[in-house]
């Protein structure tokens, strides 16, 4: 094994004769076990001239190659190099994707180097071009995964892409045929190797602000301490804070007015805070909050380009902060960036957090723009309550395909739908009484589109164990509820309504005593 250079210094345009070693430069690892070295013949040129080697590695590339020289132009139009139309990087905490949008689909072979870890793409039948290396300003510093990237014409017809990464990554390459909007896109997502737990991660969230909350009062608490000589009777402790609550500005007055009573300070506190965040988590409450769409998949668009995307995860973040105002309640977010979440993951994640609640939100699009008002669905298992409704769902189940999941990694698709067929009559009537009260509440600042709540499979609705709907906002189609979707204090309306909603929802359906979350 020929050794790897250490923090390889890559000159991959300079280089393109000395395919092998270019290899090793590039990634770190040897040249022999790429897997496109049977190509690359120029390392034997005594055995192997290189018109011998030429013939050779066009006969790999297929017979319609050898029509290149006498018929360029057709050669060009049939198997010449594909053109790219467009590359987009979507970074997320869950995973970071990266599109390659192309004239045809292409053909690409990937492997991780570690050391520092790398995930070389090389991708067969292309030229590197400006739209290519437009992926290289793409890349955001603050990106989860990707530190950086490194294109080049590995040999002719191969260009080479190289992620650097910020971590070790499960990768997932796979190509998408044209749909929608889109023309082949050949995908690159980069999955963390070891997943988030997500009902941890809310539970960190929540000690870190009651941890930030009790340091804020065990800050003044010091202070206070600092700026007495001597031990104190409970009257001058009470002197003393009064006088510190009127220096340091920083300090919020019920902060220092809590310490006002307790005598000579730490220990009491201590005690007290592990009590109330137990106490508190055992009752917590978790909704899951869904806004639709997504990285590739931008949902409906309006008349004057409103992205369902864009608005319904505005909405949906405005929802998360009022109600998680609430201390026994904890929003879960099936995604709080622009990133494409296929449909079963959004019914996933919520499972994993054992979700007393699923919230989905959007804003969709109808035939005419005409259409308005808002609606709410239930999942139905025996056929949709109306066309519309039907024709809805059908249309937010395409949101996988036109967002890009990668069907090969879903290898147990049977055993999900399985699964999630088991949806439960109980799930479903829980569904019906949420959403009615949600309509309810929506009804009173917007128009409804039907004045009951709707029944359609709508496969994001199918966690057979939590109350699931989805809120149609508006049709972002309509002028008109375009330019309220994009009104700021519309969206606050509209988000107190929801919360209003799943409040009157709880009030009448406390959560199960039983739906203990495991800590
Ligand atoms: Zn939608």
């Amino acid at each position: 094994m020929r050794q790897a250079r250490a923090a390889p210094p890559i000159d991959i345009d300079s280089n393109e004769t000395d395919t092998p070693h270019m290899n090793g430069d590039l990634t770190g690892l040897p040249a022999a076990p790429l897997p496109h070295d049977a190509v690359a013949a120029p390392s034997t040129p005594v055995t192997a001239p290189a018109s011998r080697d030429r013939r050779k590695a066009l006969r790999r590339m297929g017979a319609v190659v050898l029509s290149f020289p006498a018929l360029p132009a057709l050669a060009a139009g049939v198997a010449g190099a594909a053109t790219i139309v467009a590359v987009r990087v979507w970074p997320a905490s869950d995973y970071t994707r990266v599109t390659i949008e192309s004239d045809r689909q292409l053909a690409a072979k990937s492997f991780m180097a570690a050391n520092p870890d790398r995930l070389v793409i090389d991708i067969d039948g292309l030229e590197l071009n400006a739209g290519l290396k437009e992926l290289l300003g793409k890349v955001k510093p603050d990106d989860p995964y990707i530190a950086g990237v490194r294109v080049g014409q590995n040999q002719p017809r191969v260009v080479r892409i190289v992620l650097d990464l910020k971590q070790a990554v499960a990768p997932q390459v796979f190509t998408i045929e044209p749909v929608a909007a889109y023309k082949n896109r050949l995908v690159l997502d980069l999955h963390p190797t070891r997943e988030r737990d997500p009902l941890l991660d809310l539970v960190r969230e929540k000690e870190a602000a009651e941890s930030a909350a009790a340091q804020s009062v065990n800050d003044a608490l010091g202070e206070l301490i600092g700026r007495i000589d001597r031990p104190q009777t409970a009257a001058s402790s009470a002197e003393s804070a009064a006088s510190a609550a009127a220096l340091p500005p920083q300090r919020p007055a019920s902060a220092v007015a809590r310490i006002e009573t307790p005598p000579p300070p730490a220990p009491p506190l201590k005690e007290v805070a592990p009590e109330m965040s137990q106490s508190k988590l055992d009752r917590l409450i978790v909704i899951a909050i869904d806004p639709g769409h997504g990285g590739e998949d931008p949902g409906a668009i309006g008349p004057t380009g409103l992205r369902e995307k864009d608005v319904v995860l505005a909405i949906g973040k405005k929802l998360r902060d009022r109600l998680n105002a609430n201390p026994r309640i904890r929003v879960m977010m099936t995604r709080d960036a622009d990133f494409f979440v296929p449909l079963g993951e959004r019914v996933r994640k919520a499972r994993r957090v054992q979700a007393d609640l699923f919230v989905s939100i959007h804003a969709d699009a109808f035939i005419t723009p005409k259409a308005r008002g808002a609606s709410v669905f239930a999942l139905s298992t025996s056929g949709a309550s109306s066309t519309a409704a039907r024709w809805m769902a059908d249309k937010e189940n395409a949101a996988d395909v036109i967002g890009g999941v990668n069907s090969k990694a879903v290898k147990d698709a049977g055993v999900l739908r399985a699964m999630l067929d088991m949806s439960t009559s109980a799930q479903i009537k829980d569904s019906l009484k949420l959403g009615g009260e949600v309509l309810g509440q929506i009804g009173k600042l917007a128009k409804l589109h039907k004045g009951s709540v709707e029944q359609a499979g709508f496969a994001v609705l199918k966690a057979p164990d939590v109350p699931s709907i989805l809120v149609e906002t508006a049709f972002i189609s309509n002028p008109e509820e375009e330019a309220k979707l994009r009104d700021p204090d519309y969206q606050d309306d509209l988000v107190k309504a929801l919360a209003t909603g799943i409040a009157r929802y709880f009030a009448k359906n406390p959560p199960l005593a039983a739906r203990h979350r495991a800590l």
